[in-house]
């Protein structure tokens, strides 16, 4: 270790020491934190409780589907109102079972179920079993023990897109459980960050899904700087944030569309690239950076889960003058392949790839009118070059086309 390198070392860890960090509460920054109020919400929040409420009077509430875009504070209203749900149900002593599933992060609908089955204290093996076993054995428990439950699935869009078909069998199954049930009930709440994701569903599951919907709007960057405004309290020491910071964040957030979550994550990297240079504010230059760093991590990271042939694509799009065609990209991919050894796929594929590396955000593909000439594609890369030659020099195939 050089004299430098451990005078920065020393630097960190007696900061660290003395306390003299710019954060005081780095927690209340994660994007998993509950915060104890939620403005602009209070519509959702008391429609929710008012589905929910007939529980407490033991019967069976609508289903339910939440959506909005992500950031719009889906999870953390529906977490919200579950635990003070819980609370009411506690005083008053209701035995009342409330599960939640993630299916993005579960993965499979069969997960979902493995979710469910623990949220109830059943044992339930992590594969194996058929899906119609798995939801013969809940409906068994419910029935025997005449169990009321919430069952809450988050990113239920997931489950539509990735695990087609036999996820239909599963929602289907859930929304009309009460043929299934001698006695209890289970009530779905399913959270979607897709708007679309309707289309995705068998019309029969989904009038069953949404007896009730709740739409989330994204926020107005008015309204994100509010609730940076109270995050930064809990978050930060005094007047560690100024306006025009807390503006910027939200505006950057804003300009999407309205995401509480990139704001709130905005304002936690700015943090620490302000506290890694000693600063002692958070400057607008900080968030700048800060969206910079987010957005490199973003692509980087999905360059990096990118197959074989779409990372062989990314290389041939880059590799290209900006603005080149279909044809051109397919020419140059042929080049590529042979230069690693591996088969090419039909120009057909490749236009499909385009297509998805285009929906990722990795490059952008527009069609240009070209008057007489007719219209053609133009695609341009959106990844810089530094990334490309970051994420291939750690493949072993994808190294050699550097
Ligand atoms: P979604 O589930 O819709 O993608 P989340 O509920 O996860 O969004 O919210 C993203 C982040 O923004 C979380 O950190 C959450 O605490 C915060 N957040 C969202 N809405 C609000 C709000 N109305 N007030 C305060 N914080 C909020
Ligand atoms: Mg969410």
């Amino acid at each position: 270790m050089t004299t430098r390198e451990k005078d920065i070392l020393s630097n960190i860890f007696e900061k660290a020491l003395t306390g003299k960090s710019i954060f005081i509460n780095r927690q209340v920054l994660r994007s998993d934190f509950i915060p104890g109020k939620l403005p602009f919400r209070e519509e959702q929040i008391n429609i929710i409780g008012q589905i929910l409420a007939p529980i407490l009077q033991e019967s069976k509430p609508s289903n339910l589907l939440l959506y909005g875009k992500t950031g719009s504070g889906k999870t953390a209203v529906a977490k919200y109102v579950l635990s003070k749900f819980e609370e009411t149900t506690k005083q008053h002593n209701k035995a009342i079972s409330l599960a939640y599933s993630n299916a993005r992060l579960a993965g499979s609908e069969y997960r979902v179920l493995v979710d469910l089955a623990h949220c109830l204290s059943m044992d339930m093996p992590f594969t194996g079993l058929p899906i119609s076993e798995v939801l013969q054995r809940i409906y068994n428990k419910i029935s025997d023990n005449n169990l009321k439950v919430i069952f809450i699935i988050d990113e239920i869009d997931y489950l539509a897109k990735h695990a087609k078909n036999s996820n239909d069998d599963m929602l289907y199954s859930l929304t009309r459980s009460s043929e299934h049930l001698k006695q209890g009930f289970i009530s779905i709440m399913g959270i979607s960050n897709d708007l679309h994701f309707k289309s995705f569903l068998d019309p029969r599951v989904l009038s069953s899904l949404n007896e009730e919907e709740i739409l989330f709007p994204p926020y107005t960057v008015n309204q994100l700087s509010n609730i940076l405004t109270e995050r930064i309290q809990e978050a930060f020491n005094n007047k560690t944030v100024p306006l025009s910071t807390i503006n910027l964040c939200a505006a950057l957030a804003g300009s999407e569309h309205g995401d509480a979550r990139r704001a709130i994550e905005l304002l936690r990297v700015a943090g620490e690239l302000a506290e890694r240079s000693d600063d002692t504010t958070i400057l607008e230059k900080h968030v700048k950076d800060a969206s910079m760093k987010i957005d490199n991590d973003r692509i980087y990271q999905a360059v990096k889960t990118l197959p074989l042939h779409e990372k062989t694509v990314l290389k041939a799009v880059t590799s290209n003058d900006d603005n080149t065609t279909t044809g051109d990209v397919y020419n140059q991919y042929q080049k590529l392949t042979k230069k690693i050894g591996v088969e090419p796929l039909t120009q057909r594929r490749i236009s499909g790839l385009l297509s998805e590396l285009d929906t990722q955000g990795l490059i952008n593909a527009s069609i240009i009118n070209q008057g007489r000439h007719g219209r053609t594609k133009r695609i341009s890369s959106v990844v810089s070059n530094n990334i490309i030659d970051q994420v291939f020099e750690d493949d072993p195939i994808a190294k050699s086309l550097l």
